[in-house]
């Protein structure tokens, strides 16, 4: 039987199954029950698996032919420290976690797509090696950077690597297929502004940490504002400044805190050097110290050229030239499949969920992964694994 022959059959199966997983919500690095899904499952039909990488990432590998080349594609597992405000039947069952981010959908999809190229055997049509990775922990704790330390790569190499993300406010079943930045890097800061503390009515027996953090949160707006190129997309936001426990007293400490956003790595060099080039002068002008702490976090997300033509190809022969989006804005928002992207050309598409209840976003405590893109998602996984490994 062909690919529409058996899938919405196959499509409903995953729907139930994907309610499933919305319904028992685990955080990062502790997917031990959708991990031991994934891996019953992939089993199941017949899949080489292999679990244990970043804890509980599981791997599955299919081969067909002879031939040498191989690709990746990624699912995420993990859920949110969020408390779930659906009513529906399939809402969480656990207290403070939920599906928001629409990962449940993303395992479910690849594991629908398995089982499709399993049941088209040799009418898919492709020559060499499939690896399924279902990876821990993408919010936040880079359950990819780990899987990649573990040996991802070495373990199982590839050539490309594709991974995709439902995306609220894009039209139900279209693709978004950017080439370039798609995803901002995420650092994070933290700067400890030590002073000699004083009586507030005489000032110039001490230092200032608060006047000093003040000034500080001014000039950081100025690494945007001055040092980036307009053209340059950065975002640089203090989040939190703590300092004081009384009217009459200056501190001894303020603490601030913050996420820097960029596209390019030497962007994020150049934000790293600049905010420490002016804790540098902050300190001088308000004779006080200053610690920065600036931690990378996840990479920018850039889509390489060979995997999107590949990608936008398949995208439209999956949903038509005119569902297949080429040009809209990345996101500011990070993404962990960097870390695969980095090492192994990929592209990262964004998979239109629809408006969804009340147009609610990502993260959103009313969110809810789409099942009506199910089919979409399927469809475009395996016609990728036959574009990507088509038989030269
Ligand atoms: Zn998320
Ligand atoms: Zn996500």
């Amino acid at each position: 039987m062909n690919l529409s022959g058996f899938l919405p059959e196959l499509a409903a199966r995953i729907a139930t199954l994907r309610r499933d997983l919305h319904a028992h919500p685990e955080l990062a690095f502790a997917e031990t029950r959708t991990s031991a899904l994934v891996a019953e499952h992939l089993k199941s039909i017949g899949i080489e698996v292999h679990t244990g990488l970043a804890g509980t990432g599981v791997v599955g590998r299919l081969q067909r032919g002879t031939g040498k080349r191989a690709i990746g594609l990624r699912a995420d597992m993990d859920a949110l420290p969020l408390p779930e405000l659906n009513t529906f039947p399939h809402r969480s069952r656990h207290e403070g976690r939920m599906h928001a981010c629409g990962h449940d959908g993303h395992t479910a999809m690849l594991l629908g797509a398995a089982e499709a190229l399993m049941k088209l055997g040799n009418q898919a049509n492709f020559d060499g090696t499939v690896y399924f990775i279902f990876q821990p922990a993408e919010e936040h704790e880079g359950g990819g950077r780990v899987m990649v330390e573990e040996g991802l790569f070495e373990r199982f190499p590839m050539q490309m690597v594709f991974g995709l993300h439902n995306w609220p406010g894009l039209p139900a079943g279209s693709i978004a297929a950017m080439e370039g930045p798609i995803m901002a890097g995420a650092d994070r800061f933290e700067i400890t502004i030590t002073a000699r503390g004083a009586h507030a009515a005489m000032p110039h027996q001490g230092t200032d940490a608060i006047l000093a953090g003040a000034a500080l949160v001014q000039a950081l707006q100025a690494l945007v504002s001055r040092a980036t190129d307009p053209q340059d997309a950065a975002v640089v936001s203090v989040t939190r400044f703590h300092a004081g426990h009384a009217d009459n007293i200056l501190p001894e400490q303020a603490v601030l805190g913050g996420t820097v956003r960029s596209f390019r790595p030497e962007l994020q060099d150049a934000l790293e050097q600049g905010m420490a080039r002016i804790c540098n002068g902050i300190e001088t002008t308000h004779r006080v110290r200053i610690e920065l702490e600036y931690v990378r976090g996840y990479p920018p997300t850039i889509n390489a050229p060979e995997p999107t033509f590949v990608s936008r190809e398949v995208a439209r022969q999956v949903v038509g030239g005119e569902n297949v989006l080429t040009h809209l804005k990345p996101s500011m928002g990070a993404e962990d499949f960097s870390y695969l992207s980095s090492v192994v050309p990929g592209c990262y598409v964004w998979l239109g969920n629809g408006p969804g209840e009340g147009g609610c976003m990502l993260h959103s405590p009313h969110y809810d992964f789409n099942d009506a893109i199910i089919e979409t998602g399927i469809r475009y996984w395996v016609r990728l694994v036959e574009k990507a490994l088509a038989p030269a």
